[in-house]
């Protein structure tokens, strides 16, 4: 709710700021054009100018007051006192955008296009303008093909590669995602490693799905290049697995846990996933079960006081109906360190499956007590976007990365 509070707010405002800078710029050429000698008399240039600061102050206070729709019929007025004050057709055409009328914003955009007496700049800019409305409007194809046409006029367009970028990873059409990454790592300041990685991961798990585990192997070696994610990682995992490289798998297991304990309980979801790709009779199973072993075996002092570790082994451990052997392992565990709402919950579940029943309702009512509830396990840091699923890339706003764990185990 709030967010679409603050989003209306800052239509509002964007459009807000556009009016001024607009009136700005009407000014400007007045001063410089009254020092010109142009063909209209004085008192016509006065009067126009005039009536243009009048509509635009209350084109102004339209949009002040959010009414976009009179604030359009203003800037109109505007257009038809003087035909070739290009800014206010860039005006107009993002005021009819926001407004959701994409289709008037495109006529716009192409009717400046399409006029002789204009600056190359100015061509360049309606371009882009027109590639924005096909991209609001979610006409895809068209979007692309224009952005990609303000490119091969000037490549030096950093908001047209990242909405390329956008378009592409919306569409997991990777390869092109990966082009365009690079080509904004270049004009850009920003590092892009993190994100690149991540994009050829993904190529990596199309490969990998596909069955093909060299040129999965490949892109995901391609992908450690730029910068060895998490997400690289997990899938280096399920490979070494895939082809039964259990050293490398074991020590690979050990260092994602050492660095991202956090993912613990997802890495072992993820590796179960696997399955479901693969043909019946393939070694997987086994060597994932055996490095399940290994893990519940492994007495790392560092690791095993990591809550979120520990909380992966109690639920291997009931996964193969081994409840006891988790209710020792929790009840030693608690004794020990800190406790958390959702260690305690496991340890309320694991009362009830070993049968002592009075000790997990005593336990439930002092969970209560002390219970902060919340919706979702996972948030994103940017946005605030909330989910129960792990993203790597966060669907709301688009960024990498930037998953937050609600849970504090
Ligand atoms: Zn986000």
């Amino acid at each position: 709710m709030d967010w679409v509070l603050l989003s209306e707010w800052m239509k509002t405002n964007l459009l807000t700021v556009i009016a001024v800078a607009i009136t700005g710029v009407l000014i400007y050429h007045y001063v410089i054009e009254r020092d010109r000698a142009v063909k209209l008399s004085k008192k016509y240039r006065n009067s126009i100018f005039e009536a243009q600061s009048r509509i635009f102050l209350s084109a102004t206070q339209y949009l002040i007051s959010g009414n976009k729709d009179l604030a359009i019929k203003e800037f109109l007025n505007a257009v038809d006192l003087n035909r070739e004050t290009i800014d206010t057709y860039f005006a107009l055409g993002g005021l009819f955008r926001s407004n959701g009328e994409i289709e008037k914003a495109i006529s716009i955009h192409r009717s400046l296009i399409a006029r002789e007496s204009i600056s190359e700049a100015t061509r360049l800019m309606a371009l882009k303008e027109l590639a924005v409305d096909f991209d609001k409007g979610g006409f895809v194809d068209k979007a692309i093909e224009t952005y990609k046409d303000v490119l091969k006029i000037n490549r030096d367009q950093h908001d047209v590669i990242q909405a390329l970028c956008r378009i592409y990873e919306d569409t997991e059409d990777w390869d092109q995602a990966y082009n365009y990454r690079i080509m904004l790592s270049k004009v850009g300041h920003e590092n892009q490693s993190e994100t690149i990685s991540h994009i050829l991961v993904q190529k990596a798990k199309t490969q990998f799905e596909k069955g093909n585990y060299r040129q999965a192997a490949e892109d995901l070696d391609d992908a450690f290049r730029f910068s060895p994610s998490v997400s690289a990682k997990i899938l280096r995992l399920k490979l070494d697995l895939v082809q039964g490289k259990m050293e490398d798998a074991n020590i690979l297991l050990m260092e994602l846990l050492k660095e991202h304990p956090m993912f613990s309980s997802f890495l072992f979801v993820s590796l179960d996933e696997v399955h479901k790709n693969l043909p019946a009779d393939s070694d997987y199973s086994q060597r994932l079960t055996q490095l399940k072993k290994s893990f519940l075996e492994m007495q790392d002092g560092d690791l095993m006081s990591a809550p979120s570790v520990v909380l992966s082994k109690i639920r291997l451990l009931k996964a193969t109906d081994r409840s006891q052997e988790a209710f020792e392992l929790l009840d030693r565990w608690m004794k020990n360190h800190g406790q958390s709402d959702v260690l305690k919950m496991e340890y309320i579940k694991l009362l009830i499956d070993v049968g002592r029943g009075p000790e997990a309702l005593e336990q439930t009512q002092q969970l209560l007590k002390t219970l902060h509830s919340s919706l979702t396990r996972h948030y994103c840091s940017q946005c605030g976007y909330n989910s129960d699923e792990i993203f790597w890339r966060c669907p709301q706003c688009h960024t990498w990365e930037t998953i937050q764990f609600r849970w504090k185990v």
